[in-house]
């Protein structure tokens, strides 16, 4: 089949060189807009990218967006919902950036999002969460909010490893393990299985322990239900506190040395490693908030401490996300497609803005992430704000739309 996708003749591809990204000045940056509220979020992002951009470096660098095409839109030009193209031009080109999804319904659709994780091999998925000021929120000090999630995003239920009830493959996976390993699993069973490696277990904590040593922060908590889940999730825990010990063991301390070495006074240049079991996390974070900083968790604690962490510092709309391999990075917003919304012009874009300026700090345009991250939060102060933080914010307040935030941004830089 002949290439739907069209390559800006004004930008040059990233490439690798000796294992480090080789960023041009003019970048080709595949993009998919997404599905819903997609083009609303992705136009206003796209207008935020390029005036930070522009105000950035006047002209010397340039993102050259390139459409990649997944979801509806897909199937309308390829008759399917993930092109083998679409996963091939961000393997080439090594860093894309998304909108939501719709997970297609009906049998034997596993969900676009999961399915690119998995064939990238994009590993960790990633989620600061943090306040900017003049956001509503819940709680009494939501500036006590500033953790980054490293969830892990291959493995765990996400697998998609399951079989409905009734099915020839769930009556067979039932009937070998009654009979095999004299288990009383009723046959009116679902089966969902759980896989947790330790390779892809490091794989993650090793990306969550080197985020905590360049960019400073304190500590390392490794968040898992291994009480119950003891060769899974309690696994985890036990490898991520091997690999913290066998590849930076001279910059990490466990909390238990903290006190019994240190009298609770961390070292100068050390590092905590921590861990809290999940169920106890959901309370900590929002009664002790700023003892936690890095977290590392499998897939489906971290997709519900993320969004918990969000809640309390704007929601959904405010959530950014990447999804990060050895190499290769997809950024996301961390919400869905909000059908309901769809070409409303409505929903607040800033999850895919913000979701922009970790795909900017990647690409070590840190400048350009600044300029955003600030004029941002100026626009919410102003309370210059879409639908979903204005009935949030006290008194009367006359809710922008999509389109008009995203201006008001550009306006504030
Ligand atoms: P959702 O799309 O995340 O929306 C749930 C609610 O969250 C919305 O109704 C809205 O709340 C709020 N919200 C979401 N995005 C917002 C934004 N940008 N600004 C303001 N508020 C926002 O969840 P869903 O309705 O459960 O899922 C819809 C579809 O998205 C499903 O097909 C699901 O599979 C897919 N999905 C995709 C991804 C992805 O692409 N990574 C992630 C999650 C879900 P109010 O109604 O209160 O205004």
């Amino acid at each position: 089949m002949a290439s739907k996708i069209l390559v800006p003749e004004s930008g040059k591809p990233i490439t690798l060189k000796n294992g480090q990204l080789e960023i041009p000045d003019y970048p080709i940056i595949p993009f998919i807009e997404g599905d819903g509220i997609g083009p609303d979020i992705w136009r206003a992002s796209k207008y935020v990218f390029d005036a930070a951009v522009e105000k950035a470096y006047g002209g010397k660098r340039k993102i050259a967006w390139m459409e990649i095409f997944a979801g509806d839109k897909a199937k309308g030009i390829y008759d399917e919902y993930l092109p083998e193209e679409t996963v091939e031009t961000i393997r080439n080109y090594y860093i894309a950036i998304k909108g939501p999804l719709t997970t297609p319904i009906g049998g034997g659709f596993r969900s676009l999002n999961v399915t690119l994780r998995q064939v990238l091999n994009l590993y960790a998925c990633v989620r600061p969460v943090k306040y900017y000021r003049g956001v509503p929120s819940p709680v009494k000090q939501p500036t006590k909010m500033n953790v980054v999630v490293f969830r892990e995003n291959t493995e765990d239920v996400y697998a998609g490893i399951e079989w409905v009830m009734g099915s020839d493959e769930a009556k067979r996976v039932i009937n070998f393990l009654n009979s095999e390993f004299n288990t009383k699993i009723s046959l009116d069973s679902g089966i969902g299985i759980k896989p947790i490696s330790e390779t892809a277990t490091k794989n993650l904590v090793r990306k969550a322990a080197e985020f905590v040593i360049e960019n400073d922060r304190t500590s390392l908590t490794i968040v898992h239900k291994g009480n119950i889940m003891k060769y899974t999730e309690g696994a985890f825990k036990d490898w991520g506190y091997e690999l913290v010990q066998q590849e930076f063991g001279d910059r990490f301390i466990t909390e238990a040395e903290l006190w019994s070495k240190y009298d609770g006074k961390l070292p100068e240049g050390k590092k905590i490693i921590k861990d809290r079991i999940a169920d106890s996390m959901f309370q900590q974070i929002l009664t002790r908030t700023d003892e936690y900083d890095v977290i590392a968790t499998p897939n489906l604690n971290g997709d519900y401490l993320s969004d918990a962490c969000a809640a309390q510092v704007g929601g959904l709309g405010m959530a950014p996300g990447a999804n990060i391999g050895d190499i290769h990075a997809l950024f996301e917003a961390t919400h869905g497609t909000a059908p309901k919304y769809t070409g409303m012009d409505k929903v607040n874009p800033s999850s895919l803005i913000l979701s922009g300026v970790l795909m900017f700090q990647y690409l070590k345009w840190a400048e350009v992430g600044q300029i955003i991250e600030e004029a941002l939060e100026k626009t919410i102060l102003k309370k210059q704000v879409t639908y979903d933080l204005a009935r949030q914010l006290e008194g009367d307040i006359k809710p922008l739309k999509t389109s008009e935030f995203a201006k008001a941004i550009v306006d504030n830089f």
